[in-house]
């Protein structure tokens, strides 16, 4: 691990972060708020409609997915929900999906990386790797995430992901629907959305969600990859904070290849 990595992880271990409430530091009713939750709702009705049982949620359990799938549920769309469990998610992540059960009976579907390719990387490289280099780290994203991915989407002709414009500057052009680069359709019908009108869809709905958002993650993934951000700090400052600006994508969201998916090569 490199030292400023280590610095950082140390800076704010877990289980010393500091205590907040999400929905009290974001949940805002905004203009306009209205009509993007309309949008949203006749865009996930559309792609049922169009996509049928060749839709399905890629969820990672973020606020973001939380509030798709409670749309999901409270419009009655039959549409499956999937799941990453890298191995190296934390419990407060994984939490989640017994809960989506209780509150919306919907079984989300777990798909988890091959034990091989996770035993021999691990034994080879490290159990963090991902600090030691980039192509280290894009190995491991494509062992535990790509991969799966591919097996999650395998099938299917069109997947909805949580991504909004305001996430990050990478982005900030995101569609409401775009080519996956695999033959699918990409639906992010939450692009428009703010953080203030998630939260407040969270609290007007008690929707379920991560603990570790009040403890100032608001961009969750890997435990490894993921720690408290600072007041000021971008959203995804969190994800990757050793890396470069603008190599902190994990490649889930980017255009691949099936070939350059199961390799990780471009995570
Ligand atoms: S986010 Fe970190 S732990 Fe998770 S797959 Fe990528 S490198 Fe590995």
């Amino acid at each position: 691990m490199s030292d400023s990595a280590s610095d950082a992880v140390s800076f704010l271990p877990l289980g010393n972060a500091p205590q907040s409430s999400a929905i009290g530091l974001y949940a805002r009713a905004t203009a306009g708020f209205d009509a993007r939750l309309d949008e949203t709702r006749a865009l996930l009705r559309e792609a049922h409609a169009q996509y049928g049982d060749g839709l399905l949620q890629s969820s990672s359990l973020g606020a973001e997915d939380m509030v798709i799938t409670a749309l999901l549920a409270e419009l009655q769309l039959p549409v499956a929900v999937a799941t990453l469990d890298t191995g190296r998610l934390h419990a407060e992540t994984l939490a989640l999906i017994p809960q989506i059960r209780a509150q919306y009976g919907i079984e989300v579907q777990v798909f988890t990386p091959v034990a091989d390719a996770v035993v021999h990387f691990v034994k080879t490289r490290g159990e963090n790797a991902m600090y030691e280099s980039l192509a280290l780290r894009k190995e491991c994203c494509g062992i535990r995430k790509l991969e799966p991915l591919s097996r999650m989407l395998a099938g299917r002709s069109a997947w909805i992901t949580g991504l909004r414009r305001e996430q990050s500057a990478n982005r900030a052009e995101v569609p409401f629907s775009e080519p996956d680069g695999q033959g699918r359709t990409k639906l992010n019908p939450l692009a428009a959305w703010s953080w203030a009108d998630v939260w407040y869809f969270i609290q007007t709905r008690a929707v379920p969600y991560n603990a570790l958002h009040d403890q100032f993650m608001p961009s969750i993934g890997c435990a490894p990859c993921t720690r408290a951000i600072a007041v000021g700090e971008d959203f995804r400052a969190g994800r990757w904070w050793w890396e470069d600006e603008n190599a902190k994508e994990c490649g889930l969201h980017k255009s691949k290849s099936n070939e350059e998916l199961k390799s990780g090569a471009t995570a």
